[in-house]
């Protein structure tokens, strides 16, 4: 189990923040809400935690001058972001069907999932002409697409076997069957959000499924990689700090899983309180730093908020063009 914090050697190490007056930097009058994304944002590039959490929205840093185009961005997504989306929903479509005792084969599903796909591309290929775009459900545009970084017929089919394979385990695989046997109950949670109280703080999080079977409470997260060795996931501790504070369940009563879609493998995470207790921990720490940098957000103070420069996480990154301009600028 990993104890040491990365996030602080990032971040709050560096001694480039500019000055903000005293009392605007108070923890009694900023209040943030905490999510794993959010966390993991934050970790991987602070500059993109500003252009998403502040750049883009409207109530935040109003003096930036490039808000429209960040928030164009921010909707904008990575091939492997939207595989991931495409192949979440359509599995949360295929569940809450069997609970209104609809039942679909694994053509219809993969059907489905084929739609999403080529609608976001087609969106994504209007947005670029210029085109009208009247799709009555949101998409998110496709960088590589949309930048012209890779082929239009290369990315449909790296997307659409991601896809097909991915749905194909969770249809047939033996290690998915107590879950989709699930699926049929109404009382079975999908794809809802997690929300709960961490001290004062609002905790945010995602379930993608989450049933009582033999006395036990399961909370499975489904993933579109392939299997990576972990020893402990704050993710998946989150699922269990919400089990435990919103369903009033004990340590032993929960398990939870991580379901590896390419693999159709399913793996188990085992912890105690001890390894809460250190996910606690980690929160509040991610917390005070999201506290801390807060004010600078509001006030569109983006020299505070470094850039990780690290090629493979800005070619995935949609703010990318804005980025690399407002360094040349
Ligand atoms: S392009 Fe790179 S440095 Fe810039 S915001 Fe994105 S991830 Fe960060």
């Amino acid at each position: 189990m990993q104890t040491t914090l990365t996030l602080f050697d990032t971040v709050v190490s560096k001694p480039i923040l500019p000055k903000v007056e005293k009392k605007k930097i108070s923890k009694e009058v900023i209040k943030v809400g905490w999510s794993y994304s959010k966390m993991e944002m934050l970790k991987s590039c602070p500059r993109k935690y500003y252009y998403n959490y502040f750049g883009a929205g409207k109530r935040k840093a109003k003096e930036d001058t490039n808000k429209s185009e960040i928030a164009f961005l921010s909707k904008m997504s990575n091939i492997h972001t939207t595989v991931g989306t495409i192949v979440h929903e359509s599995i949360a479509i295929f569940l809450r069907k069997r609970q209104k005792e609809e039942e679909w084969n694994f053509e219809q599903l993969k059907w489905l999932a084929e739609k999403k796909l080529n609608d976001t591309i087609d969106y994504t290929v209007k947005l670029k002409n210029g085109e009208e775009t009247n799709n009555p459900f949101p998409l998110c545009p496709i960088k590589e697409l949309f930048y012209n970084t890779s082929l239009k017929d290369e990315i449909i089919d790296f997307a659409k076997a991601k896809i097909n394979i991915s749905l194909e385990h969770f249809y047939n695989s033996e290690d998915y069957e107590k879950i989709r046997d699930n699926g049929f109950y109404i009382e079975t949670i999908v794809e809802s959000m997690a929300k709960f109280k961490l001290d004062n703080t609002n905790i945010d999080g995602v379930i993608d499924i989450a049933f009582e079977d033999d006395g036990k409470f399961h909370i499975v997260d489904w993933k579109t990689s392939h299997y990576e060795p972990e020893e402990t996931s704050v993710q998946l501790l989150v699922y269990a700090l919400w089990a435990i504070e919103k369903h009033g369940k004990e340590i032993d009563e929960i398990n939870i899983y991580k379901a590896y879609l390419l693999d159709g493998k399913i793996e188990p995470l085992e912890f105690t309180q001890k390894h809460l207790d250190r996910a606690k921990a980690k929160i509040r720490q991610s917390v005070e730093e999201m506290t801390m940098l807060e004010q600078y957000g509001i006030d569109g103070i983006i020299e505070a908020f470094d850039c990780c420069d690290e090629p493979k996480v800005c070619k995935l990154c949609p703010f990318e063009k804005i980025c690399k301009s407002s360094k040349i600028n």
